[in-house]
């Protein structure tokens, strides 16, 4: 097809194709530096993938998960297969299934995914009893533990108080709910939980202790908490080595809790390793600009004459490249002797150009991408400035 194309191409357009400048793409933004492999509005950074929003819930029917969501509980007795019981995994969940609702059976013991994740955005949606029973942490407890280690509480607060550490959407044993925001006993509650793991170094040095965000029906209760460790009860939790990876677990305290459209979705991992506040470092900034040159010097070899050219002047500004800069060079002077002869109306014709690659020159030049302008910069501003194309 690409051949097909380039044979119908007169062979006289070749040398300096006609193409309109891209306002917005290249040498637009300010250039990558030591921590930011990709520049200000950088096109050649990856477009964020297509995600089709779920529906939301009602109290009479559950919604529906986005498209790239994994789906751990669905109303279906077959995805109660996605479970097993937390103590005895070879034994099956006594945990029910009924009318689309998984329901905790008080007494067996918590149950958890036989998944296993980390870092993830999690939508859970539970009821409390609605027959109330039970006071304070008696009543409609149950709790989310990502990772099978941090709980958020899950307990029927509705006119209810507790202990605040202890209350619905508490880092259970360490940090209160900012708010209440529950609906009456029987009613389906939602949690949106986005977790953030702990990251620890080989020898044990904590990266980032780790984050939980919560909104309970719409409402946010938890803004990224630092976590301290898994957190407990009565006793101080401490911050401690965690493995990549855990089953979430919905926990038995006793009360028919009842759950329906449990999913997530895994969050990719952060750029902690050697940085801070997720930035990359210098080194992992410095591999990227690196990878990214040489995928835009191969995509540069799929094209010809003047888009060619522009886009290995691209290129430089995630790394400069003696080879890549002296083929430029090169390209550059001959494009320039080839227009120092033009009358009036050639050089029009060739204005997009002129200008595209004058204003390549000055980024590479002013952003010190490079210590020796391009000895044409000069030239063709003088040019732009004669024709008045800088007004
Ligand atoms: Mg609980």
């Amino acid at each position: 097809m690409i051949n097909n194309l380039m044979t119908f191409r007169p062979a006289l357009l070749l040398l300096f194709v006609s193409t309109p400048v891209l306002h917005g793409q290249a040498f637009y933004g300010d250039p990558p530096d030591a921590t930011h492999p990709w520049a200000v509005h950088d096109m050649n950074r990856p477009q964020p993938p297509l995600v089709t929003p779920g529906t939301p819930s009602t109290q009479d029917k559950p919604g529906t998960p986005p498209s790239d969501a994994i789906v751990l509980f669905d109303g279906t007795e077959a995805s109660l297969k996605n479970w097993e019981a937390d103590k005895d995994p070879a034994e099956p969940s006594q945990w029910i299934v009924k009318d689309g609702i998984l329901q905790c059976a008080p007494g067996s013991g918590y149950i958890r995914t036989k998944e296993q994740f980390g870092d993830c955005q999690l939508h859970v949606e539970w009821a409390a009893p609605e027959k109330v029973e039970g006071s304070g942490q008696g009543r409609g407890n149950s709790g989310v533990f990502l990772m099978g280690k941090v709980e958020v509480q899950i307990l029927d607060n509705y006119e209810n108080p507790t202990y605040p550490d202890g209350f619905a959407s508490s880092v259970y044993g360490v940090n209160p709910p900012m708010a209440n925001a529950l609906h009456a006993p029987g009613q389906w509650q939602t949690y949106d939980i986005i977790f953030r793991r702990p990251v620890f170094d080989g020898n044990g040095t904590e990266l980032d202790p780790g984050r939980l965000t919560v909104t309970v029906n719409g409402v946010v209760t938890q803004d990224s908490t630092v976590l301290e460790g898994g957190g407990g009860h009565r006793k101080r939790s401490v911050s401690v080595a965690w493995p990549e990876v855990g089953p979430l677990k919905l926990q038995d305290h006793g009360n028919p809790v009842r759950y329906r459209n449990i999913w997530y979705r895994p969050l990719a991992k952060r750029a902690v390793e050697g940085g801070t506040d997720g930035r990359l470092s210098t080194e992992a900034t410095t591999a990227k600009r690196q990878q990214i040159a040489v995928k835009i010097r191969e995509d540069a070899a799929t094209k010809s004459g003047f888009d060619a050219t522009l886009r290995l002047m691209e290129s430089l500004y995630y790394m400069v490249d003696a080879e890549t800069l002296a083929q430029t060079q090169k390209t550059a002077a001959e494009f320039f002797t080839a227009i120092s002869g033009f009358s009036g109306a050639e050089l029009d014709a060739k204005k997009d150009q002129i200008k595209g690659l004058h204003n390549a020159m000055n980024y590479l030049s002013k952003h010190q991408v490079i210590t020796t302008p391009y000895a044409e910069e000069a030239g063709l501003k003088k040019i732009i400035e004669d024709k008045g194309w800088d007004k």
